[in-house]
């Protein structure tokens, strides 16, 4: 090629562009199509390395941001010579820092899911890593006082301010301590939980617990311990079953639960008189929910203990079905209060056990 001495590149540069094109060799900045980028790349490829050893992965992946002209000379170059040439600028250099990790750190490239992602901007000389979210399974039990989820931040609505917590208020929640300590013990960002049903505040949940699942956000690890012991402010919170599940659930099964209803009558209610209208059986119920659709639900085992004005219930329910509800009558049919024909009122409930009725699903990784 008569036209190639016109151009001066460095070594590397040069090989990308085919063999014997017969260019002027040039060194470090002097190099026409990246001023001596391809030479200062072993530096960037150290500090890569350094930051990731900071994380637990086993597959990743390389992006980068080339300075502003940089392909557009390699293009520029390609067209006037009219040579081909072989990879871009882009993908050489992704490449060589590439295997320099896998050689370095002994990980794999995966392009389409990895761990760990590298971008590396050379025209800010900076690096960025972030890793993919990992989906952790695990139970809750909960002391009285406590509510489940956190609360959105009245001040700022959830963007984040002075007065709060990530936009989220600073009142105890179970939510806010695990989130608390799974990013601590992760080097996570944040999470996001996905419930199988709730209760209210006051409600104590016994072990072995109700189930969760929660993503966690950019972590640093991916593995963690089965179980944690989480002080509340409240009396202990306790995590157990925990694993880190395959990938994200597409779904999350439906549950029974049990529960122990406290439960105010308005009137006296006569201990034979309950065993006389005992509801033996699966009860069908239905239910119109707040988005004003009515969904079927079934009400498994019901025993009732009274004394005076006050009834404790044990029953086994569809989740979905708000106790509060089902006692006192409001949007259920027939409710307990149908059932035993006079006005009740729950006063609070405990969980006592939730059966999963099937395994979470994936969907295609
Ligand atoms: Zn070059
Ligand atoms: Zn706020």
């Amino acid at each position: 090629v008569v036209d190639a001495e016109r151009f001066s590149l460095c070594e590397t540069c040069a090989g990308r562009q085919g063999d014997g094109a017969g260019f002027d060799l040039a060194e470090g900045s002097g190099c026409f199509i990246c001023h001596g980028l391809t030479s200062s790349l072993a530096s960037t490829e150290r500090r890569i390395v350094r930051e990731a050893r900071r994380h637990q992965f086993e597959t990743f992946s390389v992006g980068m941001i080339l300075p502003a002209g940089v392909q557009e000379r390699e293009d520029r170059l390609r067209s006037e010579l009219r040579i081909r040439g072989r990879a871009t600028i882009k993908s050489q250099l992704t490449g060589k820092i590439a295997s320099f990790i896998q050689s370095e750190l002994d990980k794999k490239v995966d392009r389409l899911h990895p761990d760990l992602t590298a971008v590396v901007d050379l025209a800010t000389d900076t690096v960025n890593l972030t890793t993919k979210s990992i989906f952790v399974y695990g139970r809750y039990t909960k002391p009285r006082g406590l509510s489940q989820r956190r609360t959105v931040c009245e001040r700022c609505n959830g963007r984040g301010c002075g007065a709060c917590d990530g936009g989220y208020a600073r009142t105890p929640s179970l939510e806010a301590v695990v989130d608390n300590r799974l990013v601590r013990l992760l080097g996570a960002q944040r999470t996001k939980f996905t419930w199988f049903g709730s209760e209210d505040p006051d409600s104590l949940v016994y072990p072995p617990g109700r189930p969760f699942v929660v993503e966690v956000k950019n972590p640093r690890k991916r593995k963690t311990p089965a179980r944690l012991a989480l002080r509340t402010g409240k009396g202990l919170a306790k995590i157990s079953g925990l694993k880190v599940l395959k990938g994200r659930p597409s779904s999350i099964p439906s549950f029974t639960f049990e529960t122990r209803a406290f439960i105010e009558s308005e009137t006296p209610v006569d201990p034979s008189a309950l065993r006389s209208r005992r509801v033996k059986g699966t009860i069908s119920v239905e239910y119109r929910n707040n988005k004003d659709k009515v969904v079927n639900k079934k009400v498994y085992r019901l025993r009732i203990r009274a004394k005076g004005k006050n009834m404790v219930a044990e029953i086994k329910l569809d989740g979905g079905l708000p106790v509060k509800r089902f006692v006192g009558g409001d949007s259920v049919y027939p409710s307990l209060s149908e059932l035993l024909k006079t006005p009740l009122k729950c006063q609070r409930f405990d969980i006592l056990r939730v059966w999963e009725s099937g395994d979470l699903e994936f969907g295609k990784i």
